[in-house]
């Protein structure tokens, strides 16, 4: 298992140059870029949320709480007098942090359903309207967050596949398919409750349509194969 300080430089070395790519290509502005960069980097740790006590669990929901105190704090703003806006968002964070992050580690076991494909899925769904709605960032903004997410996710499943190798002795550590999964079938309720929030945050997340126009020069389906003969026979005169 890649330890927290290797998840984060991976995913971090990665995303930053992809997120540095979508601006230059102008598929991103620079402040989109930025959070793409960031979205990527703490996707990759979200798959080890599961992991009781470890460093993954401390920073997230350190960061979750300190996004319910801004978020008491932008709700309270124009309703509440200053000293209770203070005391809502102390309150706020505190919560996250032990009770709900307590609960949280109750019902989760480490390399359980949330260290799964299905699960960095479920994390983008909600990622997205929580980018949209929360944050007030335009569509594609928020979908372009969610790729990183998934991206960052899905960098860390690698990660931790690649070091149940050994590399020397080409020998296979047990955890071997514990990290790379769809899902964890054993736990059918937690497997069900994923695909529910998937639901859930597809219906509440908005259109993805504003990167359909990004893509726009991407050719339809039916004339895919058309389009690569022709490039192809177009290549030879690169040459030429
Ligand atoms: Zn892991």
């Amino acid at each position: 298992m890649a330890d927290f300080k290797t998840h984060v430089t991976v995913a971090a070395v990665l995303s930053a140059p992809l997120a540095a790519t979508c601006f230059i290509m102008g598929f991103a502005n620079m402040n989109e870029a930025i959070f793409y960069a960031l979205a990527g980097t703490f996707g990759g740790l979200l798959p080890d949320i599961d992991a009781d006590d470890s460093a993954a669990i401390r920073l997230i929901f350190r960061l979750f709480g300190a996004l319910a105190g801004g978020l008491a704090i932008a709700f309270g703003m124009d309703k509440l007098l200053h000293w209770q806006i203070l005391a809502l968002a102390i309150v706020s964070y505190l919560v996250v942090r032990f009770p709900i992050r307590w609960v949280f580690e109750q019902f989760t076991i480490h390399r359980g359903t949330l260290h799964s494909v299905l699960a960095n899925i479920m994390f983008v769904i909600l990622a997205v309207p929580a980018a949209y709605h929360l944050f007030a960032l335009p569509e594609k903004t928020a979908w372009g967050i969610g790729a990183f997410v998934f991206l960052g996710a899905t960098i860390h499943l690698v990660l931790d596949e690649l070091y149940s190798i050994e590399l020397s002795g080409m020998r296979i550590k047990r955890s071997f398919g514990t990290a790379m999964k769809i899902t964890d079938w054993g736990e059918p309720l937690a497997s069900i409750l994923l695909v529910l929030g998937c639901v859930v945050g597809y219906w509440l997340s908005p259109s993805a349509d504003a990167w359909l126009d990004t893509f726009a020069w991407w050719p339809e389906h039916e004339t895919l194969a058309t389009w690569l003969v022709q490039e192809l026979k177009a290549l030879p005169s690169l040459w030429s």
